[in-house]
């Protein structure tokens, strides 16, 4: 066994130095995400909302003209959450919404008021509860769009796909049906009025304002 100091020379200088990256292993993430930071399932919810005003306000400032709808289908087992927002190109869909920790919302925050997010990991709390998210975007001022999809492990795809509007659509497909309870309408409606009543962006729940 080394014992600290073979791998130095007898002058303290390091001899042979190799330099490796830090691993994580994805499930035990979502494991310690789930048990410290998101005990309450449905909070997922909330953090998705959370982008899609983030993302708004970087589009449009506070002009009034973003929405955040939300469609839920407890019957599949899937809840979408879709803003007009600023959108992410795929360099974006690589470099943030793919890179825990990392988050272009906090580089922006001096540019545009009332940003909420900064730690880069909310959007890791849909795998809390997720089979499959999927999330459709284009970027405001470029043509092509693209489809994110990770079937709840380390591994995603990004494939070019048409998507008609600037923005961004996230679809939480859910694990365990015991979790639909989550996204039944009248439970989304009242996380909206708890939550996201501040936000000062119209929520539409299935077609209307509340
Ligand atoms: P945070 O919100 O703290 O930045 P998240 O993990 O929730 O962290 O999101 C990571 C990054 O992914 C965001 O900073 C943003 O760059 C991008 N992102 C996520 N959702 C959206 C969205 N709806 N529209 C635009 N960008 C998004
Ligand atoms: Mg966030």
């Amino acid at each position: 066994m080394c014992a600290g100091r073979c791998a130095r020379g007898t002058q303290g200088v390091p001899m042979d130095t190799s330099v490796n990256e830090m691993q994580f292993d994805f499930e035990g993430l979502i494991r310690l995400v789930a048990q410290n930071l998101y005990s309450e399932k449905k909070v997922f919810i909330r953090e998705l909302i959370q982008n899609a005003h983030d993302g708004v306000r970087r589009r449009v400032g506070s002009s009034g003209t973003g929405r955040i709808d939300i469609e839920t289908r407890p019957q599949d087992l899937e809840i979408t959450v879709r803003d007009n927002g600023v959108g992410m190109n795929h360099d974006d869909l690589v470099e943030y919404l793919s890179n825990i920790g990392k988050s272009l919302t906090r580089l922006e925050r001096d540019e545009t008021e009332g940003l909420i997010g900064q730690f880069g990991i909310g959007f890791l709390s849909a795998f809390v509860v997720a089979a499959s998210v999927q999330v459709r975007t284009r970027k405001d001022g470029e043509s092509a769009g693209w489809l994110w999809e990770n079937d709840g492990s380390k591994q995603y795809r990004i494939s070019e796909c048409e998507v008609p509007a600037v923005g961004t659509s996230v679809t939480v497909r859910l694990r365990d049906v015991s979790d639909r309870g989550l996204i039944q309408e009248t439970e989304v409606r009242e996380l909206i009025r708890k939550y996201a009543d501040m936000l000062q962006i119209p929520i539409y729940l299935n077609g209307s304002a509340d």
